[in-house]
């Protein structure tokens, strides 16, 4: 954890220099990108207040097949006490925090306010939980979770493609042969079971796939119910996929 925390300061320690090495950000001092706040008072990319939220947010003890934050010691045969009951297509996941605080700020700017800058920081926030990953030797292809084309077009980006492309990986390959093909109701607010309904059949993959007999891996910024991770991880099954994982930015602890 000290590693990773340390990598994740030095990318906002770059950040920071490089923001302050030009003559406009002496006129118009860079501003926190969580809180607003000068950093150019504070001397960080991110004010320390805001910074220190992140890394509260990140790392500690989670189930390694659900993301949930639980005591290691609550796992029992793989499963903890929130995912005991439920069946997963994917076999194992990855995440970097908790969907709150700062985190969930920097998270919701990512996704909904333009802010494709911080694909960087969260990025490498998930592929530190990657490498820390059981399955990180195992996988051959890096899948981003994808949006349905009019989305994307609107947004300009898809989230997750941008956070795969910071994920260092010796031989895994990034593919996008995954593809949303009904534009979904967003998931926000809905109940585990509405959004299970939601996502269903909304994934397909392109006729030209390469899935077969491959070890995969899913990258996301959030899980909330696991319904779209589930759902894309069923598709690739179905495509001949040997083993599905996932990692995500954040999963949340209560519905958003
Ligand atoms: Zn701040
Ligand atoms: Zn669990």
């Amino acid at each position: 954890m000290a590693l990773q925390t340390s990598k994740f300061f030095k990318s906002a320690c770059n950040i920071s220099r490089a923001g302050l090495s030009s003559f406009g950000d002496l006129l118009w001092p860079p501003l926190c990108g969580v809180c607003g706040e000068s950093v150019a008072a504070a001397g960080d990319g991110m004010c320390r207040v805001c910074w220190d939220e992140v890394m509260g947010c990140a790392g500690g003890d989670y189930c390694r097949r659900c993301g949930k934050d639980v005591s290691r010691y609550a796992v029992v045969d793989g499963r903890c006490g929130i995912c005991s009951g439920a069946e997963f297509a994917f076999d194992a996941l990855a995440r970097a925090g908790v969907y709150r605080d700062a985190l969930r700020k920097l998270i919701q700017g990512f996704k909904f306010n333009d802010r494709s800058e911080l694909a960087g920081l969260l990025g490498q926030m998930a592929d530190s939980a990657f490498q820390g990953s059981e399955f990180y030797d195992q996988v051959d292809m890096l899948v981003p979770v994808p949006l349905h084309w009019r989305r994307r077009l609107r947004r300009g980006y898809n989230q997750a493609y941008l956070l795969t492309k910071q994920f260092n990986h010796p031989t895994a390959t990034i593919c996008t042969d995954l593809v949303r093909i009904r534009n979904t109701h967003r998931q926000w607010g809905l109940e585990p079971a509405k959004r299970r309904r939601n996502v269903k059949g909304a994934f397909g993959v392109r006729r030209r796939h390469n899935f077969s007999g491959k070890r995969i891996c899913l990258v996301d910024d959030i899980s909330t119910s696991w319904a779209t991770l589930n759902e894309c991880a069923k598709t690739l099954k179905l495509a001949g996929a040997e083993k599905v994982f996932a990692v995500v930015v954040s999963v949340a602890m209560q519905r958003y």
